[in-house]
């Protein structure tokens, strides 16, 4: 048993005795209210519960179905909550009809080029500013960030052109100074399975980006969602970024049929990131323009002002001009798929 429907008029006080007769039995319950009725997700080890037990929650007063949900992730399934999760951030709702773009540099590497970068994806239509303050790289002799300074230029950023600032935690010892600054936590692909840290972000009351990982299954990746969700922070999106294939064309392949199957498999928003997804500026526009075509509710795009100067990721950056270009031509493939953009 994993979801408890209560009837649309049970009591306080039946939900009460529900909830303390999970407890009793050392489970948790994560409750949605929706419009018409009352689920409770069942949480933690739900085999225990034999078959009259659960028979016996189906008959206390105030439940009207007790279900299963056979798949391995539950909060995160669609059986669990048929309606799509919008997620809204200061009024830019993920998951709607609107196509959410996140856009920035890389990573931040002073305060003028962060701006001037903002300022230039706004005017393009970007609704979100992406940077990374705390860098994974491949090399431990790369750029690995600027720590705090680099969330303080992303508040300026914040603060000057409104847009919400999109940056990764690497590390649960940065939560602190990460939720102060940020509107959304990203977890970067290489951090996807770090246990965790997916708990932590749980409780930090931020929504999380969640990129897939390097060779992460679908499955894998719903079940890294249902750890953040596991400790009460339903508000997760999805990010495809690219899985390693055999083909070394590109920096990645871009798995744009995850798209359309996430969306059947599960309620929360999914966005594609073409540019770690190629990893070359010029493939960055048509896979942004097909992720679109595919019904992913945002994107996530990689913009410097000077990418052959750029401290990382510069290969796969667009100019701003290419950007703008790029915003203009989604216009007519987002409303021939029933979205704005
Ligand atoms: C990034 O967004 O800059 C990044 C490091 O992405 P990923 O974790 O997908 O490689
Ligand atoms: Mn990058």
């Amino acid at each position: 048993m994993d979801i408890i429907v209560l009837n649309p008029g049970a009591t306080e006080k039946e939900f009460r005795h529900i909830l303390k007769k999970l407890e009793s039995r050392g489970l948790q319950a994560n409750i949605s209210k929706g419009t018409e009725r009352t689920i409770i997700g069942v949480i933690g080890d739900t085999s225990k519960i034999t078959e009259e037990e659960e028979n016996a929650i189906r008959v206390m007063p105030g439940v009207e179905d007790v279900m299963r949900i056979l798949k391995p992730y539950k909060l995160a399934s669609r059986e669990f909550r048929a309606e799509s999760t919008i997620i809204n951030i200061r009024g830019n709702r993920i998951g709607g009809r609107k196509i959410q773009v996140i856009a920035g540099p890389c990573a931040v590497e002073n305060k003028t080029i962060l701006m001037n970068i903002a300022e230039k994806v706004k005017e393009a239509g970007a609704t979100f500013i992406r940077g990374g303050a705390f860098k994974p790289r491949t090399s431990p002799y790369s750029f690995q960030g600027l720590g705090e300074e680099g969330l303080k230029y992303l508040a300026a950023v914040r603060k000057k052109t409104g847009l919400p600032v999109v940056t990764e935690l690497m590390d649960p010892r940065d939560m602190k100074v990460i939720s102060k600054y940020a509107d959304i936590i990203q977890i970067g692909a290489r951090n996807m399975q770090n246990f965790r840290l997916l708990l932590e972000v749980g409780t930090s009351g931020k929504p999380i980006l969640l990129k897939r990982g390097l060779s992460a299954t679908i499955k894998e990746w719903l079940m890294a969602a249902e750890y953040v969700m596991s400790k009460g922070n339903q508000n997760v999106i999805l990010c495809e970024r690219g899985i390693r294939t055999f083909e070394t064309a590109t920096r990645n392949t871009l798995d744009l049929s995850a798209v359309p199957v996430l969306k059947k498999l599960t309620h929360l928003p999914v966005v594609v990131d073409p540019s770690h997804g190629v990893g070359k500026w010029d493939l960055v526009a048509p896979m942004a323009k097909a992720a679109v075509a595919a019904g992913a509710d945002g994107l996530v795009i990689e913009v410097h002002t000077n990418p052959a100067e750029a401290l990382s990721d510069g290969e796969q950056s667009l100019r701003p001009d290419d950007f703008m270009k790029l915003m203009r031509e989604l216009k007519p493939i987002a409303a021939a798929v029933g979205r704005e953009i």
